[in-house]
């Protein structure tokens, strides 16, 4: 009979990474999600080799002070909530606390920051799962995550890795999600020290025409809808912008990609009387609700919700959409600057 023991926390993170940090593009959404919730306005993604070898995010948000910085990189510690009733009202991407630590267990990894309003930044590294004192550091006011050699210390985690090519296209589909969503936060994303995205502080419509393409722009119609402390707002395409893939369908709650039955059916459903079914609806969805009538708690990655009222909500979404579509098909354009 072998004897039941604790696994060292080393262990422990490197088993949560695997459902974090799948790959580099996960560790990129972690990294882009805090600056988010730091309230960044301007971020800048440095990325190498597909973000193997490299990924790097700078922000200009609220920072963390020098005695958190250990705590920042520790599993289950969070500055974001701290009762079951706040994580049950959550409203930051971020709340589970693991996000850095899993992407240090598993990396070497640096982070720098200097709190608004401080004088001085300070650093901490961590190199498979070892954390260095912490030092002073120059750095303006804001937080620098540093992820260098993905998986250096898990050959086996590597070998599931595809190209660079291949990594570095899903960062980039990880870098526009939170993009979209985020037209007022400026963008730039590098790689391998070319720039392949720079957005400025922009309207939803011009964000959206710069991710999804002006074309998509041109052929959406509008969806600005509300009842019953729901809303619903973006562009839908119109039918003739349809895709064979579902990789133009961009849905949020609260502010969060998801991808979600629900509402995949609901737009489905709304757009069956004007699309062949083998073809996709294109949309840039922007769906609030109450946090409290949202589970967002439902997987690591976060990108499966549940919702409490999903009767209602099929139904609002349903009808928002499909009314926009009834009304006008061939009309509309969307000069939007929601
Ligand atoms: P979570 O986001 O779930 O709280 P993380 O492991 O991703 O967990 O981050 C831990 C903590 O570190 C956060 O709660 C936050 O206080 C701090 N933090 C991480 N990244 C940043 C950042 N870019 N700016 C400010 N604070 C940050
Ligand atoms: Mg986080």
């Amino acid at each position: 009979m072998k004897r039941i023991r604790k696994l060292p926390d080393h262990l422990v993170n490197q088993i949560a990474a695997g459902e974090v940090v799948e790959r580099p593009a996960s560790a990129l959404k972690e990294m882009l999600e805090n600056s988010l919730d730091a309230g960044a306005r301007r971020i800048t993604v440095d990325i190498a080799q597909g973000g193997i070898k490299l990924i790097r995010v700078n922000d200009d948000g609220s920072g963390i002070a020098a005695d958190d910085l250990p705590l920042a990189l520790d599993r289950h510690a969070t500055s974001k909530i701290g009762s079951l009733d706040e994580l049950e009202r959550v409203a930051t991407l971020g709340f589970r606390g693991e996000g850095l630590a899993s992407v240090a267990s598993v990396s070497r990894l640096t982070l720098v920051s200097r709190p608004h309003g401080e004088a001085h930044a300070h650093q901490i590294i961590a190199i498979d799962g070892t954390l260095h004192p912490v030092e002073p550091a120059a750095h303006p006011e804001g937080t620098t995550v540093e992820m260098v050699d993905l998986y250096f210390n898990t050959p086996a985690r590597r070998k599931f890795l595809k190209s660079e090519a291949t990594e570095y296209a899903h960062c980039a589909a990880a870098f526009e999600r939170v993009a979209l969503a985020h037209p007022g936060v400026e963008m730039i994303l590098r790689h391998n020290g070319k720039v392949t995205a720079r957005l400025p502080v922009q309207s939803l419509a011009d964000r959206v025409g710069a991710i999804l393409g002006r074309d998509f722009v041109d052929a959406s119609l509008i969806v600005d809808s509300e009842a019953g402390g729901l809303t619903l707002r973006g562009l839908v395409a119109s039918p003739t912008f349809s895709k064979a893939s579902r990789d133009a369908q961009f849905f949020y709650v609260n502010g969060r990609f998801v991808r979600d039955k629900t509402a995949q059916h609901a737009l489905r459903q709304a757009y069956r009387d004007v699309l062949h079914h083998e073809r996709h609806p294109a949309y840039a969805l922007f769906f609030t609700l109450d946090p409290a009538g949202v589970d967002v708690n439902v997987h690591p990655t976060k990108v499966e919700v549940r919702f409490r009222e999903s009767q209602a909500i099929h139904q609002f979404l349903f009808h928002s959409v499909h009314k926009v579509l009834a009304a006008g098909a061939g009309e509309g354009r969307a000069a939007v600057d929601a």
